[in-house]
C-alpha cells in the first residue's frame, strides 16, 4: 500500500534482496519507514523481504533495475518521486569479482567499480535534490573493510569501496547545512551469501579478533541507528563494524 497521505519517511535500500540488505530494509520497516525493498534480479527475495516488512505491522515495496543501467535507474527512482521525496536511501548493492591483480581482467575491474560508484551516482544524484527541498535526509552507503585497509585479490573491490567514502565525504560537505547526513558504514566479515564461499570458520578465527563473522542484523542496527534522528550530528563519517579488525 503506498503512503498517501501519512507523514511516513519513504526509505530505498539497494541490494535488499541481498544478505545485508534484506536485514536493512526490515529494521528500516521497524522503524515505521515506508521501505522501497530493491533488487537487480532476486525479485523473489525483495517480494518475501516486503512480505516480512507487511506481517511485522510495516509499510514496504519492491523495485527493480540495474543499478549499473544509468536510464532504467533514473526512470525508476523518478517513478518513486512522483508519490513524494525519498528521504533515507541505504546504497548497498554491491558486488565483489576476486582474482590477484596479475591476472584480473578488465572485466572484473570495470563490472566491481561500475555497481558500486556508477551505482552510486545513478541512484543518488536523482533523488538529492528533492531530498534537498525537504531539508532532511540520510544517505548511508555500505562500504567495507577492503576500502580502508585493502584486501589481496580486491584490487578493483578495494578501490570500488574507497571510491563510495571519498565520495560519501564530498558530498556531506555539500548537503550538510540541508539538514542532510552522508556516512558510509564499512563491514568487516558478515555472514551472508557474498562472504559464505569466501571465508571458513579458521579464517575467521585467525582475521577477526572477536572470534566470529558478524550478523548482517549487527549491520542493520548501525545503519538504523544512523538513519534516525538521534545521529542528526554524525556525518561524513565512515563507521568500521567489524569485530576488532582494525
Ligand atoms: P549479497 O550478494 O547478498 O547482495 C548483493 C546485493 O546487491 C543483491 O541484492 C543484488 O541484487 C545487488 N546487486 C548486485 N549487482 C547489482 C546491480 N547491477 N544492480 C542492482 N543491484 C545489484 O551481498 P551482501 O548482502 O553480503 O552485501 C551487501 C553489501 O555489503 C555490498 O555492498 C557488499 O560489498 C557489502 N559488504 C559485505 C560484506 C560481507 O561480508 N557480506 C563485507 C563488507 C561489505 P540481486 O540479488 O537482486 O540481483
Amino acid at each position: 500500500m503506498e503512503p498517501l497521505n501519512k507523514p511516513v519517511i519513504r526509505a530505498l535500500v539497494t541490494g535488499g534482496s541481498g544478505g545485508i540488505g534484506a536485514a536493512i530494509c526490515r529494521r528500516l520497516g521497524a522503524a515505521g519507514h515506508y521501505v522501497y525493498v530493491h533488487a537487480h534480479r532476486g525479485t523473489a527475495a525483495a517480494a518475501a523481504v516486503v512480505g516480512d516488512i507487511e506481517a511485522a505491522g510495516g509499510h514496504a515495496a519492491a523495485v527493480h533495475f540495474d543499478v549499473t543501467d544509468a536510464a532504467a535507474t533514473r526512470a525508476a527512482v523518478e517513478s518513486l518521486l512522483e508519490t513524494g521525496p525519498v528521504q533515507i536511501l541505504v546504497n548497498n548493492a554491491g558486488i565483489h569479482d576476486d582474482a590477484v591483480f596479475p591476472g584480473m581482467t578488465s572485466a572484473q575491474w570495470n563490472r566491481v567499480i561500475d555497481v558500486a560508484v556508477n551505482g552510486f551516482y545513478n541512484v543518488t544524484q536523482p533523488l538529492i535534490l528533492p531530498m534537498i527541498r525537504t531539508r532532511w535526509g540520510r544517505i548511508i552507503s555500505i562500504s567495507s573493510i577492503s576500502g580502508l585497509i585493502g584486501n589481496r585479490g580486491q584490487v578493483n573491490y578495494a578501490a570500488a569501496k574507497g571510491a563510495l567514502n571519498a565520495a560519501t565525504k564530498a558530498l556531506s560537505l555539500e548537503v550538510a547545512s540541508r539538514g542532510i547526513t552522508v556516512n558510509a558504514v564499512a563491514p568487516g566479515i558478515i555472514a551472508t551469501a557474498m562472504s559464505g564461499s569466501s571465508f571458513d570458520a579458521a579464517a575467521i578465527a585467525q582475521l577477526v579478533p572477536m572470534k566470529r563473522a558478524g550478523t548482517a542484523e549487527e549491520v542493520a542496527s548501525l545503519v538504523g541507528f544512523l538513519a534516525s534522528e538521534e545521529a542528526a550530528y554524525i556525518s561524513g563519517q565512515i563507521i568500521s563494524i567489524n569485530g576488532g579488525m582494525i
